[in-house]
């Protein structure tokens, strides 16, 4: 993409991310679908809809949970915390409640942040039954005794958890996963942006004529969309060559990159060859256990190649999971960025191939075929030469351009550029797998 079309491509984004930030998500009920739609009009969509009681490894398909109202009135019968307001004010899930109630029994339902006063908590309960309220602690504070009234007009009923998957075929049938979460109500970094970024990302690489590997984007509520696509895709799971979780991708800090579970799987390398090329700062983590969807795709059984690439990691923002993660805090530049990165990772990852040599005996004379300069003492030259010999003497059908790249400390971009030189020379034939 030209700069002045990721620039585009930012601003569309975060106005995406604007019209999506008002709807109450959670991992079942309308928010999602209505969330799925908006991606359905921009990229082609699969929308499944997996029934509540459903069994799905070791888990069950939750009651589907839908909300229209909530709110708590004061002793003097004025709104005091209004959903309508900001969906945040509600504990996700819920169960409904029309009461009143003394202060200090309403408090146990009460969730906020002594440490961040002026700031709205996010909260959920989804495998137990409760029901709740989260508010800035300013807020909670300023209650004064008496009877509160507190409603909260939801329903948790049999119904069914709902996932995005968008295929783009590609040459073969080994894929690239891309997995985001959208299980979040309004909180624009996590996880919006991943929602976004992904949108972009799949467009762009729709556009494409050709591509390598084939595509499947997943947009799905955090664990249990993971664990219900795995459960209902297992045979179809080894046929995940590469994978990324996508999340937190629109707030200012740098990129961060979690390894797979294998640490060493072509992915891990792509991306850390891919930030270092950019000069981004190298933030290369091993794998834990905890996270994102990253913890099913690397569950033992699975084991898939599987990293996650974000900016600022979950949890190490002072604005995760309040209402601080808001329009303002993503930024439409680096919405663009992140769309940029995981664009090279595509590009890498397509670039990456085997070659054999075919002059092996000996170098093959360069300067007769144009690739050699002839007058000596150019840098760049230099540099394009090395290239040129460490694919010649690398390309024995064993060793990818990667390979070749870390082994020469040479970015992938030179390597690769060599490697289109001497095909175009006749002197390299690919070799598959
Ligand atoms: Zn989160």
């Amino acid at each position: 993409m030209t700069p002045e079309a990721l620039e585009k491509a930012g601003g569309a984004m975060h106005a995406f991310i604007a019209e999506a930030f008002p709807l109450c998500r959670s991992i079942t009920g309308d928010g999602v679908r209505r969330t799925l739609a908006m991606i359905a009009g921009r990229i082609p969509l699969d929308v499944h809809e997996v029934p509540s009681g459903t069994q799905v490894f070791d888990w069950t398909v939750p009651k589907e949970w839908n909300i229209r109202d909530a709110w708590i009135k004061d002793p003097s019968g004025r709104k005091v915390v209004d959903f309508q307001e900001s969906n945040l004010h509600i504990l996700n899930y819920s169960v409904p409640v029309h009461a009143r109630m003394q202060l200090a029994e309403l408090q146990s339902h009460l969730f906020t942040l002594p440490f961040k006063p002026e700031l709205i908590p996010y909260r959920t309960s989804y495998y137990k039954e409760a029901w709740g309220f989260c508010l800035s602690h300013r807020q909670l504070e300023a209650l004064p005794e008496g009877e509160y009234e507190v409603c909260v007009d939801s329903t948790l009923a049999d119904g069914s958890l709902t996932y995005g998957e968008c295929l783009l075929p590609g040459e073969t049938e080994r894929e690239v996963l891309l997995s985001t979460h959208v299980c979040h109500p309004s909180l624009a970094n996590d996880n919006l942006s991943g929602i976004a970024v992904m949108t972009w990302l799949a467009r762009e690489i729709s556009a494409r004529p050709r591509r390598r590997y084939s595509y499947r984007f997943l947009f799905i509520p955090g664990t249990i969309g993971s664990i219900t696509w795995l459960a209902r895709n297992e045979a179809r799971a080894s046929r995940i060559a590469h994978g990324l979780v996508a999340a937190n991708l629109g707030d200012p800090g740098a990129f961060h990159y979690k390894r797979s579970r294998r640490g060493i799987a072509e992915i891990d390398r792509v991306v850390t060859a891919v930030l270092k090329a950019a000069g981004e700062p190298l933030g290369v983590e091993e794998f834990v256990p905890f996270g994102y969807d990253e913890r099913q795709y690397c569950s033992p059984g699975f084991d898939l190649p599987v990293g996650s690439l974000t900016r600022t990691p979950w949890g190490r923002y002072p604005e995760y999971h309040t209402s601080a993660d808001d329009l303002a805090f993503v930024r439409p530049d680096a919405l663009a960025g992140s769309l940029r990165t995981y664009l090279n990772v595509v590009k890498v990852l397509e670039g990456n191939r085997r070659y054999l040599n075919l002059n092996p005996k000996c170098e093959p004379q360069l300067g007769r075929r144009g690739l050699y300069r002839t007058i000596g003492g150019d840098e760049s030259g230099r540099a394009r030469e090395l290239a040129l010999l460490w694919v010649l003497n690398q390309s024995d059908g064993y060793y990818s351009l990667l390979d070749i790249a870390e082994r020469a400390r040479l970015s992938f971009a030179a390597i690769r550029e060599a490697a289109d030189a001497l095909l175009e020379a006749g002197l390299l034939r690919e070799v598959e797998g």
